[in-house]
């Protein structure tokens, strides 16, 4: 089913995830085990990471430097197809345009196909974690509107070959990412909002949001969107601190402020349970209001931690089903 299939039943879970990728040589157990905790929730979907390259340097020799590219959390169309088959759940893989040719983008989307994936998430991705600023493969896309442009033609049966004949068609869902608190590198709201109406117009289908802490903001956003004439869904993501650290580390990773009321209680909370409380508090309150809203769903940012969604989505939608 597609997200917008499922989006469009009265009935339809309010909770859904993303999950990441475990790192490189570790067990997909912890993805079974973040799944098996929060299953009972009935998720309407959940969303894989995608994780470009990094550079990494190894001293291979005194005074020597070896640079290598690594992948540190591959695996995401492996853990889609798995959830599917293990969870019957709807997933939904990140594609982004960073490190792909518009050649390695096709083939990902046909294997992506093939293992019955029927939505995906596009996005440019950042910049390689060392480099200051996003860089498109020559022959990559340099926006997310690319894309979504090319997943739409692939949506129509057209191939980057346009000698192949008799092609088949695909039939992906698209969804692609929106910012309250706009885009880091957006020269203004406005700006930011109008390339976003732009990938709606090229064919998204929903818009989930980049993770919020005051409700206001997601609010703004969706009105601002629909004087805009922008009438997709528009589905909050949010996320639960879990550690006096990510105060600061939140607002420099993803641009995003923090409330002061909720600044204060992380400061005023003396030990790790008391900042993971303070946080979950906060995150219960956020997702109760917007539930009352009547958003789509609540997208839970886990960051490979299941536990806090856990017991927010128990306070939130009682002991079992969302
Ligand atoms: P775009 O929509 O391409 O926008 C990028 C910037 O360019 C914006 O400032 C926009 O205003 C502007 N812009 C857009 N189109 C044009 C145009 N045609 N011409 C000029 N300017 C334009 N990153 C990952 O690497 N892996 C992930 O799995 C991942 N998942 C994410 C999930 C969500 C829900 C969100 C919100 C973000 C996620 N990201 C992920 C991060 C995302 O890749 C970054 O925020 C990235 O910097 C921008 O991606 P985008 O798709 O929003 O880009």
């Amino acid at each position: 089913m597609t997200i917008s299939e499922i989006l469009a039943q009265p009935e339809h879970s309010r909770f859904s995830l993303e999950l990441l990728p475990p790192l490189k040589g570790q067990h997909i157990d912890s993805i079974y085990r973040a799944m098996d905790a929060l299953s009972a929730f009935e998720p309407a979907f959940v969303d894989v990471t995608y994780h470009r390259e990094e550079y990494v340097y190894r001293e291979v020799g005194p005074g020597l430097l070896q640079k290598r590219t690594v992948r540190k959390r591959p695996g995401t169309v492996g853990i889609c197809a798995a959830l599917m088959n293990r969870y019957d759940v709807e997933t939904v893989p990140h594609i982004i345009c960073g490190g792909f040719s518009v050649e390695e983008t096709e083939n990902a989307l046909i294997d992506l196909d093939f293992v019955g994936v029927r939505n995906v998430l596009a996005l440019r991705g950042d910049a390689i974690r060392s480099e200051g600023r996003f860089k498109a493969e020559a022959d990559g896309h340099a926006f997310a509107i690319d894309l979504v442009d090319q997943i739409v033609d692939l949506n129509k049966g057209i191939y980057l070959d346009p000698d192949l004949k008799n092609t088949m068609a695909t039939d992906f869902c698209i969804g692609v990412a929106g910012y309250p608190e706009k885009h880091f590198e957006a020269p203004n709201p406005d700006s930011d909002l109008r390339w976003l109406k732009k990938k709606v117009e090229h064919g998204a289908e929903y818009i989930i949001t980049q993770m919020f802490f005051d409700n206001k903001r997601y609010f703004d956003f969706v009105n601002r969107c629909r004087a805009e004439g922008i009438d997709v869904p528009i589905i909050p993501g949010i996320k639960p601190l879990t550690t006096a650290s990510q105060l600061h580390i939140l607002p420099q990773v993803f641009h995003v402020d923090l409330p002061e009321a909720l600044v204060q209680s992380v400061e005023a909370a003396k030990t790790r349970d008391q900042v993971k409380k303070a946080g979950m508090d906060w995150c219960t309150q956020q997702a109760e209001e917007l539930l009352e809203q009547g958003v789509p769903t609540l997208h839970f940012y886990t960051m490979g931690k299941a536990m806090p969604t856990q017991e927010i989505a128990r306070r939130v939608f009682g002991h079992v089903k969302a």
